[in-house]
């Protein structure tokens, strides 16, 4: 049988991104689930192998094209200048994941009719979709965050059809691919005014909703519905199975497995943009506590990062607006509330790389560190649950992993807090340097 590239190299190693069903000439491509994982499935009848797809998806790309050590200023990017702050209006603020600044200023952005429309992602019973939205209204029902493939890169493809100019919400993943699809389309770089990224440490396969389900409601109940995470500070998600809903603390969202990165998607494992460093305007959450700036619990704040002069313009025109309130933080505090997810990147991400390009996996290892051999490790185990069906049902019904990463907690945190402070310096040197 001829092999296809995209099959072959990432398969269901996929991250669900979008871009190679943008790029595609051929409309040869379709993003879908199947057994519980995303993966891109070829048309061959249409297919003529021209590989468009494969240099544009990011998962190809950071297994085997980027430097196997990504230097630390990549995963944090040049930012200049960076703030946290939460959205003025008190319903965005509290609906939204963090602060709701996104929301702000993409509502801002509207209302000042800087743009005509916003291309975002909406959770649609399982499966999250791209959408178009016109109108600030309509804002509001999509806020929150979603932990789950977004394939908004998709939606790149309806911006030449549109009329008039758009804010793009994305991953990294899906940034860096726009912006690699603006670099050779001069049509669709005018077009697109601002692209709004949001921090991603990783996102969940599908299976992982099959996993919850169980946990919390028994073996043999299936997941038929998910929301976004959002409200009222950090939020929940509400999951809605064949033995009825449940709504998830945002913190039992992310327990063990996902924190390992075991549930992620493959490709996730190999990705060092962690910050979305090409966007014009960077958000995540503010999770450190810094007394001064979190004095209400159940309240979120963003942290917002200018990447582009562009978009520090917007922010300063939506805070002059009143739309937003902002402290400028320093670019050490910055990385400070990302800490954990940068130094995850920085320690896994070159010997991912290495293991995925050498193949020779003892050989690849020898010379590093027992801790460093471990970290190596959890990539099989997410790619055995990936490819084994049978392996994830064990999960469900044992939960021995769990178990044993909860035995293992409080020497995993002694470990990883000891490399956070490594990263922490090398980090803040690295920024001093740019
Ligand atoms: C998968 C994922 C991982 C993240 N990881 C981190 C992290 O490690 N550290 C951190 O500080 N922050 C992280 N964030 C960002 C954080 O959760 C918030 O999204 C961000 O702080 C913006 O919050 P807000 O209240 O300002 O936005 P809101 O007002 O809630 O608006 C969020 C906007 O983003 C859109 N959106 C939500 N999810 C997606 C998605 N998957 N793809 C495209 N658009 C989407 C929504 O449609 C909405 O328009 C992550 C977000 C996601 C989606
Ligand atoms: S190889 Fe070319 S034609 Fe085939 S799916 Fe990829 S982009 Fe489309
Ligand atoms: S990661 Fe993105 S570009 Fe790559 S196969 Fe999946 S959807 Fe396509
Ligand atoms: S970790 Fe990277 S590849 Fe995975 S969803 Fe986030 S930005 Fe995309």
């Amino acid at each position: 049988m001829p092999e296809y590239t995209l099959e072959k190299y990432v398969g269901t190693d996929c991250v669900g991104c979008g871009s190679c069903v943008a790029v595609c000439p051929y409309d040869a491509i379709a993003v879908k689930i199947q057994d519980d994982l995303v993966q891109p499935l070829l048309d061959r009848n249409r297919c003529s192998k021209c590989d468009l797809c494969v240099e544009n998806c990011p998962v190809f790309r950071n297994k085997y094209l980027e430097p196997i050590r990504p230097d630390v200023s990549r995963i944090v990017g040049k930012p200049y200048r960076s703030f946290i702050g939460f959205a003025n209006n008190n319903r965005i603020r509290a609906n939204g994941s963090s602060g709701g600044v996104a929301t702000a200023l993409l509502k801002h952005l509207l209302d000042e009719e800087e743009i005509d429309y916003i291309i975002t992602a909406h959770q649609h019973k399982l499966i999250a979709q791209p959408v178009i939205l016109k109108e600030s209204k309509d804002l509001f029902d999509v806020q929150g965050s979603i932990y789950f493939p977004s394939f908004i890169t998709e939606a790149s493809r309806e911006i030449l059809s549109n009329p008039g100019k758009c804010a793009v919400v994305g991953l990294p993943c899906q940034i860096d691919s726009l912006r690699r699809m603006e670099a050779t389309r001069k049509r669709l770089r005018e077009k697109v005014y601002v692209h709004l990224g949001l921090f991603c440490s990783h996102i969940n396969e599908y299976w992982y909703l099959r996993y919850l389900s169980s946990y919390y409601k028994g073996l043999g109940c299936n997941p038929l519905a998910v929301s976004s995470r959002h409200g009222s500070w950090p939020g929940s998600i509400n999951l809605e199975t064949s033995c009825g809903s449940i709504t998830i603390p945002h913190p039992k969202v992310w327990g063990n497995i996902p924190l390992l990165h075991l549930s992620s998607p493959f490709g996730c494992l190999f990705c060092d943009n962690h910050m979305n460093t090409n966007s014009d305007i960077a958000l995540g959450t503010l999770r450190v506590l810094i007394p001064r700036v979190t004095n209400k619990k159940d309240i979120g704040k963003s942290v917002v990062t200018a990447y582009t002069k562009h978009g520090l313009t917007i922010i300063e025109d939506a805070k002059r607006k009143g739309e937003v309130s902002l402290k400028e933080i320093s670019a050490k505090a910055l990385i400070g509330t990302q800490i954990a997810s940068i130094t995850a990147k920085y320690l896994g991400v070159p010997m991912r790389r290495k293991i995925i390009r050498h193949r020779h996996m003892m050989e690849t290892i020898s010379g590093f560190p027992i801790n460093y051999v471990l970290i190596s490790l959890l990539p099989m185990i997410n790619s055995y649950l990936g490819r084994r069906s049978e392996l994830r049902r064990m999960l469900y019904k044992y939960r021995l992993l769990e178990r044993l990463l909860n035995l293992y907690q409080t020497k995993m945190q002694r470990l990883l807090l000891k490399a956070t402070s490594k990263v922490m310096r090398i980090s803040t040197t690295a920024l001093h340097e740019l």
